[in-house]
């Protein structure tokens, strides 16, 4: 297994709003302490604009972990490379967390507390009064809110590999490097297939993202080094693994060894029996 940093990609966000939605819906902010003020992303309002607000709910757009509230706002949490989300509940000491990489804290009238943390800064966070928060962030529908037909009419106009679209948020949100890979071998299409070229197997493709995704989720998604869940747990995903990170190794289908490329800009993997070019 490869191992290096990733960005969370929608079954990790999926399963930390899960996990945060049952901590801290119906909560009521006390204060907002941003620590690192690079931070807050341009056109963000102030942390203290949230003080007194209620969770009205927790929400997944995209990659982004989205906390709504009553009255109206939203705080857009973008996990970068290496962001961690981690409650405290009322009474926990928080103390044992390693201080020096939390960037932002959120305490709540009970008690509790939600901190984020950040190694590397790669993550960003959002506070707005929007709530059509795919549109102000220009990211397309994730695979689940989305139709065969709707993928088919992406993929057409695209020249680009298919691979480069399921990575591109403006076109497809939620996938990254590790699911787009996986959802491409299922399907059986080779990586560097055309987009026009892959539009007739948008039906395919997406069933195939939506159950590994799915199957991702249930896993509460894939551990290779730096994610966690908001309680500190890993998720199990990379045992499951197809293609991604397994050069070299015998594909599960076939036997044939899985090859990686470059496209994008990313490490790519892919059974050059089982995924032919078109
Ligand atoms: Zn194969």
């Amino acid at each position: 297994m490869e191992r290096w940093n990733r960005m969370p990609e929608l079954p990790e966000v999926e399963t930390i709003v899960r996990a945060l939605a049952r901590s801290v819906r119906d909560l009521t902010v006390e204060t907002v302490s941003i620590l690192r003020g690079d931070i807050l992303r341009g056109g963000s309002l102030s942390g203290s604009s949230l003080a007194g607000a209620r969770v009205a709910g927790v929400e997944r757009v995209g990659k982004n972990v989205v906390l709504l509230f009553e009255p109206p706002a939203s705080l857009v949490i973008n996990l970068g490379m290496t962001g961690r989300l981690l409650f405290h509940a009322p009474g926990e000491r928080a103390a044992r967390v390693p201080v020096p990489h939390r960037h932002a804290a959120i305490r709540f009238s009970n008690g509790g507390a939600l901190c984020y943390h950040d190694a590397r800064r790669f993550g960003s966070l959002l506070i707005t009064k929007r709530l059509d928060i795919a549109v102000l962030l220009g990211i397309g529908k994730d695979p689940f809110q989305m139709s065969a037909r709707e993928l088919r009419g992406i993929l057409a106009k695209r020249n680009a590999p298919v691979k480069a679209v399921l990575l591109d948020q403006k076109a497809v949100s939620g996938l990254g490097n590790i699911y787009a890979d996986e959802t491409l071998y299922r399907a059986r299409v080779h990586p560097a297939t055309r987009a026009r070229k892959a539009a007739e197997h948008a039906g395919v493709i997406l069933s195939s993202a939506r159950a590994v995704l799915r199957r991702a989720i249930r896993r509460g998604g894939t551990t290779l080094r730096d994610y966690r869940t908001p309680d500190g747990s890993k998720g199990s995903f990379q045992h499951e693994l197809a293609v991604y990170g397994r050069t070299g190794q015998p594909c599960t289908g076939c036997g044939a060894a899985i090859q990686k490329t470059i496209i994008a800009g990313r490490g790519t993997h892919f059974c050059p029996s089982c995924q032919r070019p078109a």
